[in-house]
């Protein structure tokens, strides 16, 4: 938003402190009412595998339809509910709601992707955590092999021990675990091997300038040549150009996700594209 001052000049319109979290108290309070009132959906993204270029997971991305404001982003909303135990309805209506959807497309279809879900770090952290996850996989009856939870590397820098304790829980029972935005934190290379993981995922700032910048493909060569001794999966996060895609290929990178592929979309048209691709197998 911009004031204007003066003739040609404009200024800056910057809201006041209270402006600020007036607005902020009313989006949260909208926000529960969301959450109580069931106005939440997902999307899906598919992530290919480079090899057969298939469908080999989709992740669900939480939507919010607001009655005024139309779609919210989740980059938005979910720092709004990490501020308090909001985080832990909504990160456990999304693995609900993922679970039935994956069970409802195994009905209509032969599926055999995995299913991610993004995890909070408060929802992680949480004592309760392990239980709840089982309970909701017990609860839907998901497969805890088709499972994949994708986790941030702030949990690997700080909570170190308790982090590998419930990550290898979690892998005792069958879920699979995935480090999200690789490269974002400050998680060294190093780190990887601490972890108990099926995979990580190079954040989509490290994608975007390839081919073309040089350090970052330097840092993506790096992180394939070490996953691939660890022996993780790497998913190359954000790819949106063929050029991007050769790129990766030639890198032997296994996954890619990104808008080249395919937007996050509702749940029917993901069983569609799944379908077609079943059809040309
Ligand atoms: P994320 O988990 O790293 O998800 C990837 C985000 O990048 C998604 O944004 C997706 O739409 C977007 N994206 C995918 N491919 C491309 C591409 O090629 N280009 C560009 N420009 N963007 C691409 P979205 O859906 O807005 O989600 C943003 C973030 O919100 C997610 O980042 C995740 O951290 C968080 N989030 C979304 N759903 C949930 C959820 O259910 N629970 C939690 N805790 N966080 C969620
Ligand atoms: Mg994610
Ligand atoms: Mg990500
Ligand atoms: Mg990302």
């Amino acid at each position: 938003e911009v004031k204007r001052s003066g003739r040609n000049s404009f200024m800056e319109y910057s809201p006041s402190f209270e402006e600020k979290n007036v607005s902020k108290i009313i989006l949260f309070e909208d926000l529960k009412k969301a959450v109580e009132e069931d106005e939440l959906l997902l999307h899906f993204q598919p992530k290919y595998g480079l090899a057969h270029n298939h469908i080999v997971g989709v992740e669900a991305l939480v939507r919010w339809e607001h009655p005024e404001k139309g779609m919210i982003s989740p980059g938005e909303f979910i720092p709004l509910a990490e501020e308090s135990d909001l985080i832990i309805q909504i990160g456990n209506w999304v693995l609900r709601e993922a679970c039935h959807q994956y069970k409802a497309w195994e009905q209509h279809s032969y599926i055999n992707f995995h299913l991610s879900i993004n995890i909070s770090p408060k929802q992680f952290l949480h004592p309760n955590f392990t239980d709840t996850i089982i309970q909701i996989v017990e609860e839907t009856d998901m497969s805890p092999a088709k499972l994949d939870l994708e986790i941030t590397e702030s949990l690997a820098i700080e909570n170190t021990e308790s982090t590998i304790e419930k990550i290898k829980v979690l892998k005792q029972y069958g879920i699979q675990i995935s480090m999200d935005d690789f490269g974002t934190g400050y998680t060294s290379l190093s780190y990887l091997s601490m972890f108990p993981l099926d995979r990580i995922k190079i954040d989509r700032s490290f994608i975007q300038y390839l081919p073309d910048n040089q350090d970052h493909l330097a840092i993506v060569q790096s992180i394939l040549t070490v996953a691939k001794n660890l022996d993780i999966t790497v998913t190359a996060e954000g790819v949106e150009t063929q050029e991007q895609v050769a790129l990766l290929s030639t890198l032997q990178c296994e996954e890619v996700q990104g808008f080249y592929f395919s937007k996050p979309v509702p749940a029917g048209s993901l069983l569609a594209h799944w379908n077609a691709q079943l059809m040309s197998m």
